[in-house]
C-alpha cells in the first residue's frame, strides 16, 4: 500500500507540488506478495516501520494468497508504466480468475434462458441460477432461499422496498428515520416515495456525534416514535469507515418503534465480514455483488419470506406471474414475484463463484485481516500533516477504508497526483453529499482496501 508514503512525500514537500518517491517496500513482504517465499498459508509477517515499531500481520497470508488470482493487480498504469495499487474497492472490487472463468464457462457451455425450457441448456442455466440463490442464502444465513431476491445491485434492492413495501404501507405523516451518513441509494428512494404520497412523509435524519465521529445513537433514540414506519441505516459507512452497532440499533427501534421495518444497507459489510441476517434481526438487507468480487449488474435483497410475500410486485412482466388473463394477473410468491423478465443469469452465477472464492478464505479470516489493514491504514494516514480523516479514530470499530481531506490540496488533485504514482483512490462525495455537508466538506478522497491489498 503506497498511499501513505506518497501522501507523506506530498506533504513533506511543504507545497502542493507532488514529489513522487519510490515506495520503500519491505523486501520480505514484497517477495512474499510476489509469491517468492510464500511458504505455508499461515505465515506470520513482522514489519518494522509502524508507529508501534513492530507490528505483526497475522493474516497477511490472505493477501499473499489472493493477489495472484487477480491479474489486473499486476498491470501497470500511466505512461510511466507504474504498478497499479488499487485502493478503490469500496466503489467496486476486483474480480478473481475463478469468477472470470465461471462467467466464461457459463457463456461458452451453458448459456440459455432460465425457467422457460425443458431442454438441457435451459435446465442447466436454471440450476446454476437457482444454486446461486442457495449460495447467497447460506452466505448470509437466511432462513430460506425464497428470502433472496436478485436485483441489479443494492440500489435496486432498496428501491424495491421503497416502491413495494413503502407504497403499500406508508401514508402521509408516517415517519422514516434515516441517517445523514446514508449513501444516496438509501436516501433518494425514500424522498421519491415521500413526493409520491399526497401530504408526504416525515423524513428524519440521525446526526453524527462530533465527539465520536460515529452516528449519534442518543439522537437516533430521540427520533424514533410510534409513527416511525421505516428505519434505514448502513452496516458500515462508505465514508466514515465505522461499523455501526446494528444489534443495539435494532433493539432500540423494536423498543421505541414497534411498527417500523428496518432496512440495512450492507453494501460495505457483506464483502468484508461474516453477516448473519438471523443474528442481526433486521427486516430487509441490501447488498451489491460487484463489491464482493462478483460481476457488476447483480446484487440482492434479503427479506423475511412472510414479509416479502405480503408485498406486491413492483415490476410486471414475464417470470413473475402465476396466471395472466386479459382481465388481470396473479403473481408467484417470492422471490419470483420480484424478478420480472430475464434475470442477470450469468452475473448470478458469477456472484456464486465470488461467494465460493471468499468462503475459501473464510469471512472471519478476511475480517481479521482487514482489521489489521484498517488499523495500519489509519495509523499511517494519521501521521500525514495536514490530513483530516473522516470518521472515528482507531479504537472504535473501523474497516479498512479512510476518507480524508487535506488542508491545502483538493481531493480531486490528490487523486490525480496519486494516480500518477499508480495509486487508485476515489475523490468526490462518494454518493454521500448530505454527510459531507454535515461534516463541512464538499468532497473527500477515499482509500478503500480489500483482501488483496497488502500493507505495502
Ligand atoms: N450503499 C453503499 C454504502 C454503497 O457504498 C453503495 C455503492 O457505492 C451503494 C449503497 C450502492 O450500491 P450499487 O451502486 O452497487 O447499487
Amino acid at each position: 500500500m503506497r498511499l501513505p508514503i506518497s501522501l507523506f512525500t506530498l506533504t513533506a514537500a511543504g507545497t502542493t507540488a507532488f514529489v513522487p518517491l519510490p515506495a520503500s517496500r519491505s523486501t520480505a513482504l514484497s517477495a512474499a506478495v510476489n509469491g517468492e517465499s510464500a511458504k505455508g498459508s499461515t505465515a506470520e509477517v513482522t514489519t518494522k516501520n509502524d508507529s508501534s515499531s513492530t507490528k505483526k500481520f497475522h493474516y497477511e497470508y490472505i493477501a499473499r494468497k489472493a493477489r495472484p488470482h487477480f491479474d489486473i493487480l499486476s498491470r501497470t498504469v500511466t505512461d510511466k508504466d507504474v504498478p497499479l495499487i488499487y485502493l478503490d474497492s469500496g466503489a467496486t472490487s476486483q474480480k478473481p480468475g475463478a469468477v472470470l472463468e465461471k462467467l466464461d464457462d457459463y457463456y461458452k457451455r451453458v448459456n440459455s434462458n432460465v425457467h422457460r425450457g425443458a431442454h438441457t441448456l435451459s435446465r442447466e442455466a436454471t440450476s446454476a441460477y437457482e444454486e446461486a440463490r442457495d449460495k447467497v442464502s447460506s452466505f448470509i444465513n437466511a432462513h430460506s432461499r425464497n428470502e433472496i431476491v436478485f436485483t441489479s445491485g443494492a440500489t435496486e434492492a432498496i428501491n424495491l422496498v421503497a416502491q413495494s413495501y413503502g407504497r403499500t404501507n406508508l401514508k402521509a405523516g408516517d415517519e422514516v428515520v434515516l441517517t445523514v451518513a446514508e449513501h444516496h441509494a438509501n436516501l433518494v428512494p425514500w424522498q421519491m416515495l415521500s413526493q409520491e404520497i399526497d401530504g408526504g412523509l416525515t423524513i428524519k435524519y440521525v446526526r453524527i456525534d462530533p465527539e465520536t465521529g460515529c452516528l449519534d445513537l442518543k439522537h437516533m433514540e430521540s427520533l424514533l416514535t410510534e409513527k416511525t414506519k421505516i428505519v434505514g441505516f448502513q452496516h458500515v459507512s462508505n465514508v466514515l469507515g465505522c461499523i455501526n452497532p446494528v444489534k443495539d440499533m435494532v433493539s432500540m427501534v423494536r423498543d421505541k418503534s414497534p411498527n417500523a421495518k428496518i432496512i440495512l444497507d450492507a453494501c460495505q459489510s457483506v464483502p468484508h465480514m461474516p453477516v448473519d441476517v438471523q443474528e442481526l434481526d433486521v427486516d430487509f438487507l441490501a447488498a451489491s455483488g460487484h463489491k464482493m468480487c462478483g460481476p457488476t449488474g447483480i446484487g440482492f435483497l434479503w427479506g423475511r419470506e412472510d414479509l416479502l410475500n405480503s408485498m406486491p410486485p413492483w415490476k410486471g412482466g414475464g417470470e413473475m406471474i402465476d396466471q395472466v388473463t386479459l382481465e388481470g394477473s396473479t403473481y408467484l410468491p417470492s422471490p419470483s414475484r420480484f424478478e420480472a423478465g430475464t434475470p442477470a443469469i450469468a452475473q448470478a452465477v458469477g456472484l456464486a463463484a465470488a461467494i465460493d472464492y471468499l468462503t475459501s478464505f473464510g469471512m472471519k479470516e478476511i475480517e481479521a485481516y482487514e482489521h489489521e489493514l484498517a488499523e495500519y491504514l489509519y495509523d499511517q494516514m494519521k501521521q500525514v500533516p495536514g490530513l483530516t480523516i473522516l470518521g472515528p479514530p482507531n479504537g472504535k470499530q473501523r474497516v479498512a477504508l479512510c476518507a480524508f481531506t487535506h488542508e491545502s490540496i483538493h481531493p480531486s488533485d490528490l487523486s490525480t497526483f496519486l494516480d500518477m504514482e499508480g495509486v487508485a483512490v476515489r475523490a468526490g462525495h462518494h454518493c454521500c453529499q448530505p454527510l459531507h455537508q454535515e461534516l463541512g466538506f464538499s468532497h473527500s478522497a477515499r482509500a478503500s482496501l480489500y483482501l488483496y491489498n497488502t500493507k505495502e
